[in-house]
């Protein structure tokens, strides 16, 4: 039987039963994961194809749920995204990023950069380049060494995301279009930005030496972001083969398991420092 609210209304709608409760459980579970220390960062190395050199480092969050295990961020994102929590979120993943970044300094590795992923959410408030510059300010880290990553939605989705990406640029960080291609910018739009790298989505580089259309788009990204004077990465670079191929294609920058899964700040540094 359904129970009926103060109005009459039902407040046990059926979408509630089943994966409606696992839901409402996971946000509430979520929305405490920072402060229960059950946040933290993996780091995934971006290398230049030609050398292996290690030219930065992508931070991916992850979450432990002590009955839960490892959620994937496939999961939690949407969630946070959809109750506002990403704000809280977003910040944390900055600061711990920008910190880890001085903490490598000091125990003697140098990477030259960091990239973060930024929601649309986080662009609502208006006050993501006072977010930015406040955590650059604490944490000591210089802008340059900082890119932020955003989605084509993100600047197609956002009002005035012009003026908050020009802000963002104001401030000394670089700005990296992520999933390039998958969603719908327009060209014109781009041309616009002070962008700096296009990153090639790992649905193109997954078939690109079987897949004619995945192996075409793949090389019109790469020439775009030459006639733009942008760097592109490619991500999601498994095999050597797609590295020959993107290498004999102009693009020299990678990041996927070939080179490094996302791994803790130790271990990162236990492999790169020498
Ligand atoms: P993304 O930004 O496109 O991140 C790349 C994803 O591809 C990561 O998944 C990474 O582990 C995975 N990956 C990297 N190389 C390879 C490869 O060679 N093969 C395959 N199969 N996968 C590869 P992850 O860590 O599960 O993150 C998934 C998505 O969650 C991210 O996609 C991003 O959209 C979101 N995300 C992760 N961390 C954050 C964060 O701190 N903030 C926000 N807003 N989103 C985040
Ligand atoms: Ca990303
Ligand atoms: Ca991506
Ligand atoms: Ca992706």
């Amino acid at each position: 039987a359904k129970a009926r609210g103060r109005n009459g209304y039902c407040f046990y709608a059926p979408e509630m039963s089943g994966e409606g409760v696992a839901r409402l459980q996971l946000e509430t579970y979520l929305r405490r994961s920072i402060e229960k220390n059950e946040i933290f960062l993996h780091y995934q190395p971006q290398v230049e194809i030609d050398t292996g050199r290690l030219i930065g480092v992508e931070a991916l969050v992850r979450w432990n749920h002590p009955q839960l295990g490892l959620v994937p961020p496939a999961r939690f994102i949407p969630l946070a995204e959809d109750t506002g929590f990403i704000n809280q979120l977003g910040q944390w993943v900055l600061y711990e990023a920008c910190r880890q970044m001085v903490r490598w300094q000091e125990a003697g590795l140098t990477v030259p950069k960091i990239a973060v992923n930024l929601s649309v959410r986080q662009f609502e408030r208006g006050t993501i380049g006072d977010m930015v510059r406040g955590i650059l300010r604490e944490t000591g880290l210089a802008p340059q060494r900082l890119q932020l990553e955003v989605t084509e939605s993100v600047i197609m989705n956002t009002g005035d995301a012009l003026a908050f990406i020009n802000d963002l640029h104001a401030i000394g960080v670089s700005l990296a279009i992520d999933d390039f291609g998958t969603g719908y910018s327009s060209l014109a739009y781009l041309k616009q930005m002070p962008v700096q790298t296009l990153k090639i989505d790992r649905s193109f580089i997954k078939d690109i030496s079987t897949d004619v259309n995945d192996e075409a788009i793949a090389i019109a990204i790469i020439q775009l972001g030459k006639s733009m004077n942008l760097s592109v990465i490619a991500e999601g670079v498994e095999t050597d083969q797609q590295a020959a191929f993107l290498r004999r294609h102009g693009c020299n920058h990678a990041q996927g398991y070939l080179y490094s899964r996302p791994v803790a700040p130790d271990e990162l540094l236990l492999r790169w420092n020498d």
